[in-house]
């Protein structure tokens, strides 16, 4: 059995494309793993994965599908992540954050929200003799860098191997937090100083990875022991193709780099599910290099293929779900 799962979700058409199509959408469900998608010929494809969450799916369902037996291995000193991919607006930071990592609401919750508190919930239950530790990291890969979203000053983290410590990166901030709140505000400070970064050097934010890491720490008062568990939340750079023609200079050279470092992602995630032993190409990207540890061995790992259900989108659709059906042959 592998522990790798790939699901899908398709958001809702936004007002614009439900004026310019008249509510058509490329997906006709079948069931809960399985759907009917037409291409941009009009033909039919039938997809299916472990997953699909159709345009009227609740974020808690994604959190309790994707993240809850995660949340559940972190307390146990295991490793996880949950990776969105997915063209630009597909609604892969939906997932992740809702509309706003600070605005509390319930329905709107993205991931972020939900495992921090499932995380809080678990370690108030932990019996008095263990001290319960929360540290976050938040890093984005641009161009193969790694900066601390933390701490802007750091803006070329090294990815180091530590005997006990596992895959680390380097200097990085990492902020002790003791509840929800203290977390939540801590990585908004994060999404804030990547749009600061942005319009300083004129880039756009999907163009480039962002990692939300949580380590939770447990030390027993009986024997010290320490139990460490760790879940990285990715969310990747927009999946889109160049423009054919237009992209040039600064560009292009995204474009290929988040390319290359996708096709990483893709072939370590496909190495770990056909179960080949022998070589996993983690270090063919910074991006599987910072998550090796928490893809394979008894890690689990979920993929979220973001889809626009809209017919003008229905291209880059495609080429998430055969990226998501390549990575995984169900
Ligand atoms: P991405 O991060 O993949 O570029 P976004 O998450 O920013 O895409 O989503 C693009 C737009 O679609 C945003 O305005 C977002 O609020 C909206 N959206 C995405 N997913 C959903 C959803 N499941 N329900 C409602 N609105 C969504
Ligand atoms: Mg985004």
């Amino acid at each position: 059995m592998s522990n790798v799962t790939v699901c899908v979700r398709f958001r809702p058409l936004s007002s614009r494309e439900r004026k310019i199509h008249e509510d058509s959408v490329c997906v006709q469900g079948l069931d809960a793993e399985s759907f009917v998608f037409k291409d941009d010929e009009e033909e039919d494809i039938t997809f299916c994965f472990d997953r699909v969450f159709y345009q009227d799916s609740e974020q808690a369902d994604i959190y309790e599908f994707l993240a809850l037996p995660i949340v559940a291995d972190v307390i146990n000193g295991m490793n996880g992540t949950i990776i969105t991919y997915g063209q630009t607006g597909a609604g892969k930071t939906y997932s992740m954050e809702g509309p706003s990592i600070l605005e509390c609401d319930e329905h709107k919750n993205g991931l972020v929200q939900r495992v921090v508190d499932g995380l809080f919930e678990h370690m108030k239950s932990s019996t008095d003799t263990v001290t319960c530790t929360m540290k976050l990291s938040m890093v984005e890969i641009y161009m193969e860098k790694v900066r601390d979203l933390l701490d802007l000053s750091k803006d070329n983290l090294q990815i180091k191997e530590g005997r006990n410590q596992g895959i680390y990166i380097a200097g990085v901030s990492e902020i002790t937090v003791a509840n929800t709140s203290e977390a939540l505000c801590c990585l908004a400070r994060g999404i804030a100083n990547r749009a600061v970064g942005e319009t300083q050097m004129n880039l756009a934010s999907s163009r480039s990875h962002c990692l939300y890491v949580f380590l939770v720490q447990q030390e027993s008062a009986i024997d010290k022991r320490l139990k460490i568990g760790k879940i990285i939340l990715v969310d990747l750079a927009g999946s889109e193709k160049a423009d054919k023609t237009g992209a040039c200079g600064r560009a292009l050279e995204e474009a290929k780099t988040i390319n290359k470092s996708l096709s990483a992602l893709g072939n370590v995630i496909n190495a770990l599910t056909t179960g080949k032993t022998g070589h996993i190409p983690y270090r063919d990207s910074k991006l599987t290099r910072i998550l090796q540890d928490t893809l394979g061995g008894n890690s689990r790992t979920v993929l979220l293929c973001c889809c626009s259900p809209s017919p003008s989108d229905a291209s880059e659709s495609l080429s998430t779900l055969r990226f998501g059906t390549r990575t995984k042959l169900i």
